[in-house]
């Protein structure tokens, strides 16, 4: 699977880490959205798109994030399963991702490449054509 296309639209966010979002196509055939590229703490990142997990309310159905401790809408009190200790990134999946690190590294290869040509100015945030 190649990338044939990547798009970046920069985030100009004070006191934010986000520096970007990216849309990526394979094949000319299947897109990506929302891919986040992160300025962290030993350099930027790609993440790919997530949701943040989330239970029903047993009582009244409301889905509360997974961290809550009472229902957000009614207020009874959510199962204490050692929720509240989950890290970030349990408490978050990820929609799309690869499952090789090579294939992970080329995703992201190729969309920190063109974050770094959009941010430069050498071109406009359009789409790319690779080869
Ligand atoms: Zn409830």
């Amino acid at each position: 699977m190649e990338i044939t296309e990547t798009r970046i639209s920069l985030v100009e966010r004070p006191n934010s880490r986000l520096r970007a979002y990216a849309s990526i196509t394979f094949d000319n055939a299947f897109v990506i959205r929302d891919i986040r590229i992160i300025e962290g703490k030993r350099g930027l990142f790609v993440a790919m798109p997530s949701k943040k997990m989330q239970r029903p309310c047993p009582r009244c159905g409301f889905k509360n994030p997974i961290t809550y401790k009472f229902c957000g809408s009614c207020g009874v009190s959510l199962n204490p399963t050692n929720q509240q200790r989950l890290s970030p990134s349990q408490q978050h999946r990820d929609l799309a991702h690869p499952i090789k690190t090579e294939f992970r590294e080329y995703i992201q290869n190729k969309v920190l490449e063109e974050y770094e040509k959009v941010k430069a100015g050498k071109k406009k945030n359009f789409s790319q054509e690779s080869n």
